[in-house]
């Protein structure tokens, strides 16, 4: 693979490497997590922190942890544990290193996290509060003006403590009483809000997808992911930018915690990076919800979803996405990323290695007047034009042929090469049909609306592709067709942006507002007969129309249906 490029992650990393800033006896010195709340489907964003993360451990001899951050039991489910654990092994990387398994639930460490909190209550470094949460949020204070202590803030330690325990005991409602942390004697006017008093554990008296009924007392985020980090030894806990502001609250969970001998040194460090933002897609997971609630699109696997299943669906390779997350590096200021980059990589990916075929998406029929009736001739094409070893594919020409619709004009343009009629005593063009024979148009056939039909040819026996002949013609058109006799009709999908808005969710945006109404246009194609034994999640160039996969849920045996990944340029422009 190519050399990964550099980034202040990196620069980070090496600097610790070259000062053992994390050597530990029979420990990696670079182990990172990637940790997903298991309350909906990965997608693109997800992706490039798994990249990230699982690309750092990988490039520095390292280890990378799947770690299921489900604290949240209302919003949990197996299913998207399943769902984040087949989207990570898709993208290319694995939480299983010298047979060990390296796959964590926060949910796993609740004992720990509980013992933990009781700690804290008993040194002075936490309480329970029982304000409303209302009073709760007042007396929090804003930006500009500091909050104000509780006033059960200094209740006694063993009250906080029997509380907590009766909390854990279910003698209490949710939101009655909560846990919270006790930084300093003025943490209450702290500039930074997260450091006021900060909750550490709420009541909720819910059913747990793993752990069942066994707890109504759950620890926030803010709390348990310093404390899993430090438990499963991780040397650089990455996260998002909007966390920065979280970070002095991770370094006080984790030093007073090792002050108390439940951890050891070196600790676990934090660092911010920007968020992947793509133009043309949303990428909050509440958005992409109301997108499959509302049935504006058939899934989360919906090929047109910036979802890991829905780009796996729509054709995107995982070499592809890696590439793309590899190009588009990490950085410290959030910036919109062009979709187009993402397509970009596809192709990069694909052209080498892609087999090619034909499709005509918009059929216009083509009569070879002299060509005899129910006869063919096999023609070849390379599979690969790069790749000889990949061999030939063939494919009949017969009398009667599927071109594009655009490859005739009644009345051409300047420099249009493609078929036009005769004129007067001027002959009608001569183009090739690539891979077979060159043809001149004689005439063509209309409708009662003026819509051309049909377009008469007669062909060059002599003039075969591949036989001495074929080098007598010269000819500036070559065209693709497929035999109508012999095509696979297929349903093909041709998918467009999502949305035609590139920023459809920035500054508050109502982006149900902006989805593209032409995001799916689906037609009944004719493409080459070999492709029928494409089987599903495989993938092609279809010469002049881009790159396509055999949709992975609805291709049958022998009846493939396609999706397009994306066409073979840009042609989004700028
Ligand atoms: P969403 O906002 O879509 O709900 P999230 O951040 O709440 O996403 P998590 O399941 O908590 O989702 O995310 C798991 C990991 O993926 C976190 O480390 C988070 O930083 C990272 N991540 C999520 N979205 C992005 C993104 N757009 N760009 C980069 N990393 C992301
Ligand atoms: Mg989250
Ligand atoms: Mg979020």
């Amino acid at each position: 693979p190519a050399a990964p490029s550099s980034n202040f992650l990196r620069a980070i990393i090496e600097n610790d490497l070259a000062a053992g800033t994390h050597k530990r006896e029979g420990m990696p010195s670079v182990i990172t997590r990637f940790p997903p709340e298991p309350n909906g489907y990965l997608h693109i964003g997800h992706a490039k922190s798994i990249c990230l993360n699982f690309g750092l451990a990988r490039d520095y001899a390292g280890r990378c942890h799947l770690r299921f951050d489900d604290t949240n039991p209302e919003k949990e489910e197996q299913e998207y544990v399943d769902t984040i654990m087949d989207g990570v092994q898709w993208l290319g990387f694995t939480w299983e290193q010298g047979g060990e398994e390296y796959l964590h639930y926060a949910s796993d460490y609740f004992d720990k996290l509980y013992e933990m909190a009781e700690y804290l209550i008993k040194t002075g470094k936490a309480y329970v509060d029982s304000q409303s949460p209302e009073e709760m949020a007042k007396n929090r204070g804003n930006f500009s003006t500091p909050g104000v202590n509780s006033p059960y803030r200094n209740r006694p330690v063993e009250e906080s403590l029997q509380l907590f325990r009766d909390m854990k005991a279910g003698k209490y409602k949710d939101g009655e009483h909560i846990l919270r942390a006790k930084i300093s004697e003025d943490a209450m006017a702290s500039p930074n809000m997260n450091m006021r008093d900060p909750a550490l554990y709420r009541i909720r008296h819910a059913h747990h997808h793993r752990t069942g009924d066994a707890w109504c007392i759950y620890p926030m985020y803010d709390f348990t992911h310093p404390i899993s980090d430090a438990i499963e030894n991780i040397t650089h806990s990455i996260c998002t930018l909007e966390f920065q502001d979280h970070r002095p609250f991770y370094d006080w969970v984790i030093e007073m915690l090792t002050e108390g001998g439940f951890f050891q040194r070196p600790v676990p460090r934090q660092y911010e990076m920007a968020r992947l933002n793509v133009t043309y897609v949303v990428t909050s997971k509440r958005k992409l919800r109301q997108l499959v609630d509302e049935g504006i699109v058939t899934g989360w696997d919906d090929p047109r979803m910036p979802t890991v299943v829905g780009l796996r669906r729509r054709g995107f390779t995982p070499e592809s996405i890696q590439l793309f997350c590899e190009r588009i590096g990490v950085s410290k200021a959030d910036a919109w990323i062009d979709m187009s980059t993402l397509e970009g990589a596809l192709r990069d990916d694909l052209d080498p290695k892609a087999p090619r075929g034909v499709a005509v998406l918009r059929p216009l029929k083509v009569i070879v007047d002299n060509f005899p009736q129910g006869e063919s001739v096999e023609c070849n094409a390379p599979v690969h034009p790069h790749i000889p070893a990949l061999g030939k594919r063939s494919f009949p020409f017969t009398r009667e042929l599927w071109i594009e619709e655009e490859d005739f004009m009644e009345t051409p343009t300047k420099g249009y090469f493609r078929f036009t009629p005769p004129v007067g005593d001027q002959p009608g063009s001569r183009v090739r049909l690539k891979y077979g024979f060159v043809v001149e148009c004689t005439g063509y056939e209309k409708d009662e609306n003026g819509k051309v039909t049909a377009v008469h040819v007669k062909y060059f026996e002599d003039s075969k592709s591949g036989t001495p002949g074929a080098d007598n013609y010269k000819v500036k058109g070559n065209i693709t067709w497929v035999s109508a006799a012999a095509a696979l009709q297929a349903e093909v999908r041709l998918y467009d942006r999502l949305f035609s808005d590139p920023h459809p969710d920035a500054g508050g945006k109502d982006f149900m507002a902006a989805l593209n109404p032409r995001a799916l246009e689906v037609v009944n194609a004719y493409l080459e007969p070999g492709l029928a034994n494409a089987k599903p999640d495989e993938r092609f160039q279809f010469e002049r129309h881009g790159y396509f996969v055999a949709d992975r849920v609805d291709s049958t045996a022998g009846k493939p249906v396609f999706n397009r990944i994306t066409t073979l340029k840009d042609s989004w422009g700028g």
